[in-house]
């Protein structure tokens, strides 16, 4: 495809995450192309060809289920021609176009700035980002306060990238961040929705989390889950989001799925708890939770987007948590078969891994899933007993409260 581009007379190379991955060592997970050809043109070349994006026009060329994003070489902001800017120095509208060494320097890090030639296998570097690769450093290209200003998403990218690739921040890009972090309330929430993802999805989510708290950015994203830590230290919740985000990043690594419903449960668990304690809900607990994740939500919502889907699988896993504890009659069974169960049951791992739960109850539900039916009714019967069941269910509903 490249090689297309340069029989049409166009320039055209491999450039950002994925030269950077190659040369560390490391699997790009997608192939991003920059070239002199301006989207139009790149539209003229390849019949399977979309053109995208208003703040940022792009060309995405598909091949069956793969992607290839192809952008055209940008010139600097303060060029004529399409470019847009805020008062307040961020960028609005970038579609000014250039050269491939202007493009390089608008880039943020040097190390995504890298241009490789796949026609004499040579890497172009015009901001000395070889360097920075073999001292496994991420600097901004630039004055890093400007070029926060200009994006201030680029924070979160250097907490991504820094976290991701193992690369320390050079000071005076990190320098900024404590100050500038406020500017990332101005984002999208929808913007803010998709960096997160990539933030908790990128197989470092334990050391992203530390990194989002030591540099203050953890309250732009999530800031109950920030003010619940602040006030509450070393807590069950803490433990919770520790163990949930160790566990998104072992199943990235064996490529299982993983839901952003689960980080929301995960995160907001312990803001949940404090809202139910502060409002004593004098309700069934199912509204208990149901109108404490509502007043949740409408924080949160502010903050970062949820796509609907996932905030309601956020709460069906919250809801079923006070079904685990009763293990006679029927329900278990009943419990197995709600399409949210296992969800639920990773959850409930997770809250007694945290200690927050005895692990023995947690066992038990590993124990009831994996046996026999005929085991199942031994499990059950061995369990407490139906006498005592009306005393049970309510401990069971205080108990989630009280957790
Ligand atoms: P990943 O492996 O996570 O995809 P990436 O480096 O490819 O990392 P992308 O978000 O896919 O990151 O962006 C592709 C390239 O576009 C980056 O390497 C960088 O050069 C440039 N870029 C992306 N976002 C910005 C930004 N906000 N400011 C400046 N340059 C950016
Ligand atoms: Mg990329």
């Amino acid at each position: 495809m490249l090689s297309r581009l340069r029989r049409a007379g166009y320039d055209a190379y491999l450039v950002g995450g994925c030269v950077r991955d190659l040369l560390i060592g490391k699997i790009p997970k997608d192939f991003d192309v920059s070239t002199n050809a301006h989207p139009e043109q790149v539209q003229e070349v390849f019949r399977n060809c979309r053109l995208i994006g208003r703040r940022f026009r792009l060309a995405h060329i598909y091949f069956g289920r793969e992607v290839i994003e192809v952008a055209t070489f940008r010139a600097p902001h303060h060029q004529q021609g399409e470019s847009l800017q805020h008062e307040d120095g961020r960028i609005l509208r970038d579609n000014v176009y250039g050269t491939e060494e202007e493009d390089a320097w608008r880039r943020d890090f040097t190390v995504n700035a890298l241009y490789y030639d796949v026609s004499d296998f040579s890497v172009r570097d015009h901001v000395g980002a070889m360097v920075d690769i073999e001292s496994r450093t991420l600097r901004m290209i630039g004055e890093p306060n400007e070029r926060y200003k200009e994006d201030p998403v680029r924070m979160l990218r250097a907490i991504r990238f820094a976290a991701k690739l193992d690369f320390t921040i050079e000071p005076a890009t990190q320098a900024p961040i404590k100050d500038l972090g406020s500017m990332l309330k101005d984002i999208p929430s929808s913007r803010l929705f998709d960096e997160l993802l990539k933030l908790f999805h990128g197989a470092a989510a334990v050391k992203t989390f530390h990194m989002l708290r030591e540099n203050g950015l953890l309250r732009y994203l999530f800031p109950l889950t920030d003010d619940y830590l602040n006030q509450n230290a070393d807590s069950s919740a803490e433990h919770l989001i520790n163990a949930s985000l160790a566990n998104t990043d072992a199943r990235i690594a064996e490529g299982k799925s993983v839901t952003p419903a689960f980080l929301f449960a995960a995160m907001l668990w312990g803001p949940l708890l404090a809202e139910l304690n502060r409002k004593s809900y004098d309700v069934p607990q199912y509204q208990a939770i149901h109108a404490a994740a509502d007043q949740l939500l409408a924080t949160q919502l502010q903050y970062t987007s949820i796509p609907r889907r996932f905030s309601v699988m956020m709460r069906e896993i919250w809801q079923l948590q006070s079904r685990f504890e009763v293990r006679w009659g029927k329900r278990p069974w009943r419990l197995l078969e709600h399409p949210r169960f296992r969800a639920a049951y990773d959850f409930l791992v997770l809250r007694a891994n945290a200690g927050e739960v005895p692990l023995e109850l947690a066992t038990w539900w590993t124990d009831f899933q994996e046996c026999e039916e005929s085991e199942q009714k031994k499990m059950l019967k061995k369990s407490d007993a139906p006498k005592k069941r009306r005393r049970k269910k309510s401990t069971a509903a205080k108990k989630i409260i009280e957790a």
